[in-house]
């Protein structure tokens, strides 16, 4: 049996074995920036929205949404570029391995309550994607791409990305975003910045997912740092700080 304990030596452990050094992030008006907000919508982070929604209140999840609230608030008063992804699935596509979520049309697919005024900021793109990497989600029907576009249209130099799971669409989003920038299939994009407390991930503990048939485990703390340590294996920067500190006040 596992227990509290052992569990934080394990990620302890992990912590020794994968370091990982984090920056900080000046936000400033030389650089154009935009911020890349992954999946904050009621069906991974609002307590019993759906399949994969927290079950009880977590605070991984909701410093997460709290972070990426004030870093909109910000981008919006400078009227900087948000790009916000928001998983959302037909009901006959299911998306293995995962149980039925996020579908279309109902709330779990729609932002949290703390960021749904971003649907009303011009300066804002929303993008519905029914895949786990956003790059791949922003693929239209034409073979355009929203992501690439907007990029491109804001002329944008470096993305800061925040949102849910840390490991699995904020990684894979990460890691194909560094792929096509490395192509050159991005430009003017250089770096890609991931903010360690405006990203979270979901908690199934070894203990629990052991009661369960075919239940793979997933603890928090330990998937979140590799979900971290897997970027900045790929290019990313990762930073624990965000400096609003040289914003001039409009
Ligand atoms: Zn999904």
């Amino acid at each position: 049996m596992v227990n509290m304990s052992s569990q934080s030596q394990a990620v302890d452990l992990v912590k020794e074995e994968l370091p990982l050094d984090q920056g900080s992030l000046v936000l400033s008006e030389d650089v154009r920036i935009g911020l890349v907000l992954v999946d904050i919508i009621n069906g991974f982070c609002t307590v019993g929205a759906g399949n994969l929604a927290p079950t009880e209140p977590n605070r991984q999840i909701s410093t997460m949404v709290e972070e990426s609230v004030k870093l909109a608030r910000v981008f919006c008063e400078k009227k900087w570029p948000i790009l916000a992804f928001l998983d959302t699935h037909h009901p006959d596509k299911p998306e293995h391995p995962y149980p039925p979520h996020c579908l279309t049309g109902t709330d779990e697919s729609n932002l949290v309550p703390s960021l749904q005024w971003l649907e009303n900021e011009s300066n804002v793109t929303i993008r519905r994607k029914d895949c786990i990497d956003g790059f791949l989600g922003s693929i239209k029907e034409d073979g355009s791409n929203v992501f690439i576009d907007w990029v491109k249209t804001n002329k944008i130099e470096v993305i800061l990305v925040v949102g849910i799971c840390t490991d699995i669409c904020v990684f894979d989003f990460v890691a194909s975003t560094l792929s096509a920038r490395n192509l050159g299939l991005l430009a003017p994009l250089k770096d890609v910045v991931l903010y360690s407390k405006g990203c979270a991930t979901f908690d199934f503990p070894v203990q629990v997912a052991r009661t369960i048939k075919g239940g793979v485990a997933h603890p928090q703390e330990l998937m979140h740092h590799v979900g971290l340590y897997m970027a900045k294996g790929r290019g990313a920067n990762v930073v624990n700080e965000v400096s609003l500190g040289i914003i001039k006040e409009p």
